[in-house]
């Protein structure tokens, strides 16, 4: 049975990722960082088919343990402070967490599981102010906050440990990927959210930044399946993992409100306070190599992303209104 560890494995991704795996007959472990509330949410249908283990890369001595403990035969390095403007709020934590927190956990696999296979959740945002369109992997980087800055790093120290000590690492170049378990800071669920809660009369407005801002928007499930064949790919390599589709913000508002029969202008305001400080105006993947050398496709299109989205939203926001105390923590700071 192969053996895969998971950092980040309660976010969106690492969710998926983990029912990709299980499915595949992989033991699972998940590395996850102590905290005061329940932040397994999302891993309530696999709780008792994975194991947790208490660690943090902030902390070396933690990821060391865990590697040796467990031996891995993959490590999927998904963890890190994931939200654009939060990096701006707290950019030497994004610099710890999501630059150097690589380092700490290719050092871990260096000394502690050297053959084990690598993945790096790279990001598109490390293109940021584009030098050309679709972005590749040879694109030069000119990341525009200090996340994307800190995944450069990550990016590049992936590589480093490649050609330095031979450990089979990639990155994974991912432009946004979303999905009903998506945060609700994002702006896809952002949007879905605020349109399910509209829809039932919980809300009339919802507030947005820039919605001339483009992205190339696809399905988390699509993705995670990305990261596993690279590291079941001959060679480890990178490979820029999106849908070559790209849509505007007011797109994806418009697709959100059409689903449900409303007219988006009614309802969206747009809220100067909610632009960045610098923005990454477009981005749209060239998927290429991923499809020629991994057979990679994505499988949902942005419609019936945004459809699924919409849908799911509706369901919980049905089903929290008949119980509010069943809100989760983020819900209800993001709602009130
Ligand atoms: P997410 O939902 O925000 O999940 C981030 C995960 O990292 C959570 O499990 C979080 O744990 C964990 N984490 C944060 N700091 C940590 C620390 N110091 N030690 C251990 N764990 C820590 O993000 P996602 O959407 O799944 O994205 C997964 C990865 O892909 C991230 O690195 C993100 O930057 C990258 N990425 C995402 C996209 C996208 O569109 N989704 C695109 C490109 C790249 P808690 O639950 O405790 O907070
Ligand atoms: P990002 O591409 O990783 O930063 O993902 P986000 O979903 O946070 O943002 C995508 C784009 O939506 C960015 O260009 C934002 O400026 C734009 N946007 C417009 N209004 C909002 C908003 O209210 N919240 C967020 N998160 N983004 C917004």
């Amino acid at each position: 049975m192969p053996t895969a560890l998971i950092t980040g494995v309660t976010g969106q991704d690492g969710s998926h990722l983990a029912d990709f795996l299980l499915d595949k007959g992989y033991r699972v472990f998940g590395l996850a960082r102590r905290s005061s509330g329940d932040n397994t949410q999302r891993l309530a249908n696999i709780r008792e088919h994975i194991t947790l283990l208490d660690g943090d890369l902030l902390d070396q001595a933690s990821l060391l343990r865990i590697v040796e403990q467990t031996q891995p035969d993959e490590v999927y390095n998904l963890a890190g402070m994931s939200f654009v403007p939060a990096s701006w709020q707290q950019p030497v934590l994004t610099g710890e967490f999501t630059a150097l927190g690589v380092t700490r956990i290719l050092e871990a696999l260096r000394q502690g599981c050297p053959t084990a296979r690598f993945f790096q959740a790279s990001s598109s945002e490390m293109f940021g102010k584009v030098r050309e369109s679709p972005q590749r992997e040879t694109t030069p980087l000119h990341p525009r906050s200090p996340y994307g800055v800190a995944k450069s790093y990550g990016h590049f120290i992936t590589i480093n440990y490649r050609e330095s000590f031979g450990i089979f690492a990639c990155s994974g170049i991912m432009f946004n990927h979303e999905g009903p378990r998506r945060g609700l800071e994002f702006v896809s669920r952002k949007i879905t959210h605020a349109v399910a809660r509209i829809k039932v009369g919980l809300a009339d407005e919802l507030r947005l930044g820039n919605l001339q801002a483009r992205r190339d928007w696809g399905y988390a499930g699509d993705f995670v399946r990305a990261m596993w064949l690279m590291l079941q790919h001959d060679e480890p390599d990178d490979f820029v993992i999106g849908t070559g589709v790209t849509h505007s913000v007011q797109d994806l508002v418009e697709t959100a409100f059409d689903h449900v029969g409303l007219d988006w202008r009614e309802h969206v305001v747009v809220d100067p306070a909610l632009y960045r400080p610098a923005e990454v105006d477009v981005l749209q993947a060239d998927p290429s190599k991923a499809r020629r050398l991994l057979g990679w496709q994505p499988q949902v299109e942005f419609a019936e992303l945004i459809g699924m989205m919409v849908e799911e939203d509706l369901n919980l926001v049905e089903a929290r209104n008949q119980k509010p105390e069943n809100r989760s923590a983020q819900e209800r700071h993001v709602v009130s």
